[in-house]
């Protein structure tokens, strides 16, 4: 039998594509994604700062919302991730930024990463 052993570099074994962080003007460096935590009107909003600690952070900041698509509402939607263990764990997708019960039924995978291009106008 011909049995092939999964290999650990295996393009495959490179998780979900994630959509493409910014990178910080003065480091250079990929920056992380975070949320306002802050009560008030940008509450849950999401936004990119650089990835260093505190004392060595430059002064990058970005709202990651600026290019996520609409809501049927006509609103920024939130970037969630899938957390449910299976198929799609990992994945990151789109919806409505309203409450449970307000949300519409909007929803798009986020798969811009690396290698797919997003279509202008889309
Ligand atoms: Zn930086
Ligand atoms: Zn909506």
């Amino acid at each position: 039998m011909f049995i092939s052993t999964p290999q650990m570099n295996g393009t495959w074994a490179n998780g979900p594509s994630l959509p493409i962080n910014p990178y910080c003007v003065t480091h250079r460096r990929p920056c992380v994604l975070r949320v306002v935590r802050k009560e008030g009107e940008n509450k849950g909003r999401q936004f990119y700062v650089c990835s260093l600690p505190r004392e060595t952070q430059c002064e990058f900041f970005e709202w990651a919302d600026l290019h996520f698509p609409l809501c049927n509402h006509g609103k920024r939607c939130l970037m969630r991730t899938v957390l449910k263990l299976g198929l799609n764990n990992g994945r990151n997708f789109y919806v409505c930024p309203l409450g449970k019960d307000k949300q519409c039924e909007f929803f798009q995978w986020a798969e811009n990463g690396p290698g797919i291009k997003i279509l202008p106008g889309c």
